[in-house]
């Protein structure tokens, strides 16, 4: 079945490769006549961007990649990354790593705990904003986001998407029930505009791809990590975070020397009153921040979530 969705014949049922093929042509479509530069499919370094780079590829459209460096990932997906971005200039894709930057200067996730004066948590993720959000404004981005991934994503994700600032004025498109066309031409606000061409994706559906298509994927995989990304990441099972520490603990030694950073700020600006840390090391906050023991005179992560 397919549908005439104004721009472009869009297949909204069969085959889910075709069918997300299609709604990567509609995007590379309003992409090219609403901002007049290509479609920008983003990759983390993760299965699910690997697909989507996959797809574009054979959907045959104008389009560029690009990675936030989020400086917090494993270091194969920084060395895959590389790798992807040389195979894919090769076939004549366009690749930007976008380095991040906070207050106009290049920033780390160890540079902003400090300057943040508090770990970033499920609640207070400022760290995604700077390190992972930045890129694509002033384009229509392609992401690899799937219903399967969490229930959350389940609720707030769509096929297609128009974000703004203001969240009472975003457009989310779940379904095919309604034309992406109309959903943007009466966006006439700036809009950070995405496309996520394979939210209805499962687990399976998605390997058996890449298995077909038999493309690079992060080694890491392989080594048994179910996803990757930016490790010790507050929003991950605190059993996953303990993994990642073991298998890479030089990261751990950052958050902690981050977290002696941190205090040392908070010390400079007489910020340690009432229930942070007073005389504190980074290690007790990293403690804290792996939500173990909550040491006297201290807030708890649950504290700061039902705040
Ligand atoms: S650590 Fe988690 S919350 Fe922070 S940037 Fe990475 S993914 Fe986002």
């Amino acid at each position: 079945m397919s549908e005439d969705w104004g721009i472009v014949t869009l297949p909204t049922s069969g085959d889910p490769e075709k069918v997300a093929i299609g709604r990567l042509k509609a995007a590379s479509d309003m992409a090219l006549k609403y901002y007049g530069t290509p479609l920008v499919v983003t990759t983390s370094g993760g299965k699910d961007s690997s697909v989507c780079v996959e797809l574009a590829l054979r959907g045959g459209i104008p389009f560029e990649v690009q990675h936030n460096h989020t400086t917090a990932d494993a270091p194969e997906t920084v060395r895959f990354v590389r790798q992807e971005f040389a195979r894919l200039e090769n076939l004549g894709v366009k690749c930007t790593i976008n380095y991040p930057a906070y207050k106009g200067k290049r920033t780390s996730m160890w540079s902003l705990i400090p300057q943040k004066l508090m770990p970033p948590t499920r609640l207070m993720r400022y760290c995604c904003s700077v390190l992972k959000e930045q890129g694509g404004n002033g384009r229509f981005i392609t992401t690899g986001v799937r219903w399967a991934e969490s229930s959350r994503r389940k609720r707030d994700r769509g096929v297609f998407e128009a974000f703004t600032r203001n969240k009472d004025k975003r457009l989310i498109l779940k379904g095919e029930n309604q034309k992406p066309s109309e959903v943007f031409e009466s966006c006439k606000i700036a809009a950070k505009r995405v496309v996520n061409p394979i939210v209805d994706w499962p687990d399976k559906q998605v390997w058996s791809f890449l298995q077909d298509a038999k493309v690079p994927v992060n080694p890491l995989y392989e080594c048994g990590v179910s996803r990757v990304g930016c490790i010790g990441c507050p929003l991950a099972r605190k059993s996953k975070r303990y993994d990642e520490f073991r298998r890479w603990p030089a990261y751990e030694k950052l958050y902690i020397q981050a977290f002696d950073r941190m205090l040392d700020e908070r010390r400079k600006r007489g910020k340690m009153d009432g229930n942070w840390m007073m005389g504190g090391t980074g290690q007790d906050v990293f403690r804290w921040w792996m939500e173990e023991d909550v040491l006297p005179g201290q807030i708890s992560v649950d504290d700061i979530l039902e705040n």
